[in-house]
């Protein structure tokens, strides 16, 4: 059930520090360009013994303009003629993977991330789908999403990712301000998020996601609360409001942010949100998602078989990910491998007929019981010492006795509470389930000051 949060500043103050967000441990910085190219082959020979099922991620990095606040890894270009050779690169590459997989694994689970996948043409949208549905067969049931654009959205858009099966799609509004927006470099009209959400309606969508960002130019806490009332009138399913990451010495655009809200309005924003969307509603799944009570976001949650990758929170667990495209990371279960992330690196690989991978990470036995440990806490929300010794073959409470000890200052502080059964998360606690998280990542003291903070 959602519970209405009431939200306490003073403990966010005092454990506002910079963190990993834990969509993998170990995180991205541990990752090496030192492997042996046979050593991946071998890999994926030994994951196709199990049949798991799959999960599939495209990235599609086209963007027309740039948002200035914008982390993720794009290809800026209002020159749509290059999208035609991505889709060739795409489809060499499905025919380099497919082979290696046993094709009796299902996938279960498909993401079309970016960049912005409509800026492809629907005609490119349907000739991806048909190569997909070539290379992979899918579950009946397959959770299959996109993010959307609503600037370059047309219903033909939405009409060619339906055929191809789409069922779930998130759209990034960000703020609804035009102040906000001119000083982001997104100019978005309401009107516009409004019709890309009446036609994904329309299409029979499962479910529809709407992404805010918190912490932009010009945001005020009444501004903020007025693009999350204008949202919740559009009734999403879920809403993911993410904290502005200011990291201009990755993402040098961000250095034209001339003004920003001080920490205390970003604060009084997260407060504001978390306390809006609980008394609406929503049930707050940690980090940065809500999701209606029905909806299976929540539903994985209050079940305990939610599970986190690098898309954030996934209602599909026990499935290996085999992303696609430049800068995509596939995990199986002790390895990640991550593509090139420039179209001429990863161009380069696909045209030598290699699998386009230049960075891997290989868990040791301490990473993985330290990755299911971190993704159970961020999921379930606990840590059941019992359960953990079993899933991960160790004494738990002796393998993690200095850790466990050291949460004495967030069980005084109403974090968590814990008995000898193990550590429960509290409502407190889940605002700063990274912090919490944070206490069993074994590589954090060289890598601190790469995050942003947590808040
Ligand atoms: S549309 Fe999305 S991916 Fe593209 S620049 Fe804007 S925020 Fe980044």
């Amino acid at each position: 059930m959602s519970t209405n949060l009431s939200v306490n500043l003073d403990l966010i103050r005092k454990y506002n520090v910079a963190g990993p967000r834990y969509t993998s441990y170990p995180t991205a910085l541990q990752f090496t360009e030192e492997f042996d190219r046979k050593d991946i082959e071998t890999q994926i020979d030994e994951n196709n013994k199990e049949a798991t099922p799959l999960s599939l991620y495209f990235h599609l990095p086209f963007c027309e303009t740039l948002c200035w606040f914008c982390g993720c890894t794009t290809v800026i270009s209002s020159d749509h003629s290059r999208t035609d050779p991505y889709l060739d690169h795409l489809e060499k590459e499905m025919q380099i993977t497919s082979p290696l997989i046993n094709k009796e694994r299902e996938v279960i689970q498909m993401h079309f991330g970016g960049g912005s996948p409509n800026y492809l043409s629907p005609a490119q949208i349907r000739r991806l789908g048909k190569n997909i549905h070539e290379n992979f067969h899918f579950a009946p049931d397959a959770e299959l999403s996109v993010e959307l654009d609503p600037r370059r959205l047309t219903k033909d858009h939405i009409d060619a990712f339906n055929e191809m099966g789409i069922n779930r799609a998130s759209i990034g509004i960000q703020d609804f301000n035009p102040k906000v927006q001119e000083a982001v470099n997104r100019i978005q009209p309401k009107e516009v998020s409004d019709q890309a959400i009446a036609w994904i309606r329309e299409a029979g969508y499962q479910s529809l996601n709407i992404d805010l960002i918190y912490g932009l130019p010009y945001q005020t806490a009444e501004s903020f609360q007025e693009t999350l009332n204008l949202a919740l009138e559009s009734k999403p399913d879920r809403f993911a409001i993410f904290s502005y990451a200011h990291v201009p010495w990755m993402k040098p655009a961000q250095k034209l942010f001339k003004v920003l809200p001080d920490p205390e309005t970003k604060l009084e924003m997260l407060k504001r949100t978390i306390e809006t969307l609980t008394s609406n509603g929503y049930t707050y799944i940690g980090m940065d998602h809500f999701a209606r009570e029905d909806d299976e976001l929540a539903i994985a949650q209050r079940k305990k078989t939610l599970q986190r990758n690098f898309q954030g929170y996934s209602t599909r667990g026990g499935a290996d990910i085999y992303g696609f495209g430049m800068s995509s990371i596939s995990q199986t279960n002790a390895h990640y491998r991550q593509n090139h992330k420039t179209l001429p690196s990863y161009y380069a690989a696909i045209e030598k007929g290699e699998l386009p991978i230049s960075k891997i990470c290989t868990l040791t036995t301490d990473d993985f019981i330290r990755r299911e440990t971190i993704m159970r806490l961020m999921c379930d929300l606990e840590l059941n010492y019992q359960n953990l010794s079993h899933l991960l073959k160790i004494d738990f409470k002796d393998y993690f006795s200095n850790e466990i000890a050291s949460f004495e200052n967030e069980e005084a502080d109403g974090l968590i509470t814990s008995n000898s059964e193990g550590i429960t998360v509290t409502d407190n606690g889940r605002l700063l389930i990274r912090n919490l998280a944070m206490r069993f990542d074994a590589y954090l003291n060289s890598s601190e000051n790469r995050f942003s903070r947590t808040i």
